[in-house]
């Protein structure tokens, strides 16, 4: 039986599939009995996930035995500074970390084009309209977004996915960079338009188009 210092050494092996099946078997036993080890891989593969949408090239997972001891250290290092990044950036101040943890956070249900209705609902959260055709949304909803009710979107552009957020505060303009995504704080309406995708191209396309759609009134 494994043990949960086994799982976190195998965990990265077994995201990839390329963990023997007697190993893989001894895993899963494991995770049935394991709220804890559940818990941590749910957590690897969402942020696995996420930074493959946002266009970065993976995670490392914690460490493995078989490494010799530098290597070990740096995937150790990595490990842990995913599961860093899980827990400890919502306590982060600036908006664009928040901006960026909740990106992370909502990276997985993606995937299909939402119907008009959820895109209506999610811009009602901050008291914005549709009134345009807002075309390639691949996620909508209305979030907790730090005790403020935000609307979340996902935008297909012609440069890759653009996390939108319509946040019901005004905040100060900027620009951000996390790694290969770009980020922007913009005033829109009575709030504030946070982007993030893979560059100012795709971001400057997303926002044309969600203010050529969205009315959204003071
Ligand atoms: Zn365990
Ligand atoms: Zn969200």
């Amino acid at each position: 039986m494994f043990s949960c210092k086994d799982v976190t050494d195998h965990a990265s092996d077994h995201l990839e599939g390329a963990l023997p099946w007697r190993a893989a078997l001894q895993l899963r036993a494991h995770l049935l009995i394991c709220d804890h080890c559940r818990r941590l891989l749910r957590q690897m593969r969402a942020v696995n996930g996420a930074l493959g949408l946002m266009g970065f090239v993976g995670v490392a997972a914690p460490a493995r035995p078989t490494r010799r001891w530098p290597e070990l250290a740096v995937a150790a290092l990595a490990g842990a500074a995913v599961v860093l990044t899980v827990w400890l950036l919502p306590s982060f101040t600036g908006l664009e970390q928040r901006v960026y943890a909740h990106a992370i956070d909502h990276h997985a249900q993606s995937g299909a084009v939402r119907p008009a209705a959820q895109v209506v609902g999610s811009l009602q959260a901050v008291g914005a309209r549709l009134e345009g055709e807002l075309a390639g949304v691949v996620f909508a909803d209305r979030c907790d977004f730090f005790g403020r009710t935000i609307a979340h979107l996902i935008l297909q552009t012609s440069a890759g996915p653009v996390v939108v957020m319509l946040l019901p505060e005004h905040a100060r303009a900027q620009v951000f960079f996390r790694g290969n995504q770009a980020g922007r704080i913009e005033a829109f309406g009575p709030g504030t338009l946070a982007l993030l995708g893979a560059d100012a191209a795709s971001l400057d396309e997303a926002s044309a188009r969600v203010r050529a759609a969205v009315r959204w009134p003071a």
